[in-house]
């Protein structure tokens, strides 16, 4: 290890969506002697193994969605047109190799300098780099250090449950797997269940309650349940929790080896998987998906060692401004488990950077956490911003609150057969509070929500009325209309 650590004015521990927005923000506007310590792929989670392939997937299922809805168009379209996932998920890693490419140029040509490695505290000024390519460490110091770790997808602490995989796992998925289990009721298990149903995987769900997305608004739990169940998911609602996983194919067989890398050996690249549920019952599936969440990345850091705080959830604790408890040291992203999005990190890691090394007026930077617009890329989407009908009435009570709520059929559904047009939902609700009718939920589910929400997201973040939306003249023929014509 080198004698003297070497200086810089900030060191960003992660090179992800946030990492990624607080050193550019700091060296490239500010010219701050920037290090960014990264220890896995540029670009973190969102641009391998969130947000950016999963987007992509998305469309590559949407196109598959499109086909089986050609002949309502009478398009002579057959029913076994062949795709070839392999070759996507080739194309799709390229394009993910392409853009680590991008963010190592970008931080070069604002100066920042990138280290591979394992970033720990040995001092709340100063950290050592364990270096990737096993050249030794090296001490660094710097009088603002940012924690921007992210965090990682948890398997269950069950007999057998690595012989599954977790949304990592997905993204290495070269030959799709016939019956798929996928345990989880957020985000990640609504999307990639959406994705694979609409590819023509067998698509089974196991949740613990009677609904998805419970932490959005009953009507999105409701609809979008039932769209799941009308598009052929499989739900097992009210599961009791698995007792054990055990995998009988003949690859597991080969003892001590990991189970990714069996999956591309052999005569069959089919896993089997023999589940048996808390009540004893058994089924079998080729492949179980673990989607219950994720934990924050901290165990490298020795954040003990400088006695940085933890939450109860044992996220980084981090305050408005993204301070730590321990003075220089900040944390922002999903390390500190608030709002877990890509955009949140940036604009975290950029208000950050502002504070710390931009002019004076801009000392007090911190990013807002209200009314963040979020997107789920299920099938159909969902957008949402600001709160649900339950936490309105909790926060204003009942009487002081109006809710507009529209249900309809999209246009690009009306030519399908009665029965196929109610398996496409389209639901809207404006939730307003005050006698002015301020408008402080919205909640949209059908096609192209997730285009459709960014511009409303703009309005009610500046404090749009019911009477706004109504004043701005509708766009026609869209959905997006009915949002302000709403009685
Ligand atoms: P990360 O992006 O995880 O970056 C942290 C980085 O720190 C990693 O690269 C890691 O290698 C590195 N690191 C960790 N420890 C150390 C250490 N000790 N030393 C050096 N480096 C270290 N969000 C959206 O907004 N839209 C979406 O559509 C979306 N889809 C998603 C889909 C999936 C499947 C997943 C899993 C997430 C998705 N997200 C989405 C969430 C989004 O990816 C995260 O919120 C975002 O990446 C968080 O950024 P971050 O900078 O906090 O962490
Ligand atoms: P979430 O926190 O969104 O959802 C996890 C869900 O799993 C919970 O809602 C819970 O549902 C269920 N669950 C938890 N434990 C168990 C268990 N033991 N057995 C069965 N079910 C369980 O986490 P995700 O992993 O889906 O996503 C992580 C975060 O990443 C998201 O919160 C989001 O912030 C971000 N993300 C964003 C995306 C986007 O912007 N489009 C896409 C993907 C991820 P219940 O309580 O109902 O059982």
């Amino acid at each position: 290890m080198a004698p003297t650590p070497k200086a810089y004015d900030y060191i960003v521990i992660g090179g992800g969506s946030g990492g990624s927005g607080a050193a550019r923000r700091a060296a490239g506007w500010y010219k701050a002697k920037t290090l960014l310590v990264e220890n896995g792929q540029s670009g973190g989670t969102c641009v391998n193994v969130g947000c950016v392939p999963k987007k992509m997937t998305w469309y590559f299922a949407s196109v598959n969605e499109t086909l089986k809805g050609a002949g309502h168009y009478f398009y002579d379209v057959p029913a076994d047109v062949k795709f070839h996932f392999d070759k996507f998920k080739k194309r799709r890693d390229e394009s993910i190799r392409r853009i680590n490419g991008a963010y190592e140029r970008n931080w070069e040509k604002e100066g920042i300098e990138l280290v591979h490695g394992t970033a720990t505290f040995t001092g709340p000024k100063e950290v050592v780099v364990d270096f990737q390519d096993g050249s030794g460490k090296q001490a660094f110091t710097a009088p603002h250090i940012l924690i921007a770790t992210g965090g990682y997808p948890i398997l269950p602490e069950i007999e057998g449950a690595r012989h599954g995989i977790t949304s990592d796992g997905f993204f290495d998925i070269e030959t799709l797997p016939r019956k798929i289990g996928i345990v989880g009721a957020g985000y990640i298990a609504v999307e990639m269940a959406g994705m694979l149903n609409a590819i023509g995987v067998e698509t089974h769900m196991f949740l613990r309650g009677e609904t998805f997305l419970r932490s959005f608004d009953p009507m999105v739990q409701e609809t979008m349940t039932k769209a799941y169940e009308d598009a052929g998911v499989v739900l097992h609602k009210g599961y009791p929790g698995f007792e054990k996983i055990e995998r009988l194919d003949k690859v597991d067989a080969v003892a001590g080896k990991d189970v990714h890398e069996k999956l591309t050996e052999g005569p069959s690249p089919q896993k089997e998987l023999k589940i048996t549920d808390k009540k004893g019952r058994v089924s079998e599936f080729n492949e179980l998906l673990w989607a219950i969440g994720r934990a924050p990345e901290i165990k490298d850091l020795g954040l003990e060692k400088i006695g940085v705080k933890l939450t109860k959830s044992g996220h980084v604790a981090a305050d408005e401004f993204q301070n730590t408890s321990v003075e220089g040291v900040y944390a922002l992203g999903d390390v500190t488990g608030k709002a877990e999005l890509t955009p949140v990190a940036i604009a975290a890691g950029r208000m950050l950077g502002n504070r710390l090394f931009g002019p004076p007026g801009l000392k007090s930077s911190k990013l807002e956490y209200d009314h963040i617009p979020t997107v789920v890329f299920s099938h159909p989407e969902v957008g949402t911003i600001g709160l649900t009908e339950p936490e309105a009435v909790e926060r204003y009570g009942k009487e002081n609150i109006k809710v507009y709520k529209t249900k309809f059929t999209a246009m690009y559904f009306d030519v399908f057969s009665p029965e196929e047009k109610a398996k496409h939902p389209t639901q809207y609700k404006i939730i307003c509070t005050g006698p002015e009718e301020k408008v402080v939920g919205l909640h949209i589910l059908g096609e192209g929500s997730g285009e459709m929400l960014q511009g409303f997201g703009v309005a009610i973040k500046m404090g749009a009325t019911k009477a706004d939306f109504d004043r701005c003249v509708a766009i026609h023929p869209t959905s997006a209309e009915e949002l302000v014509t709403m009685r």
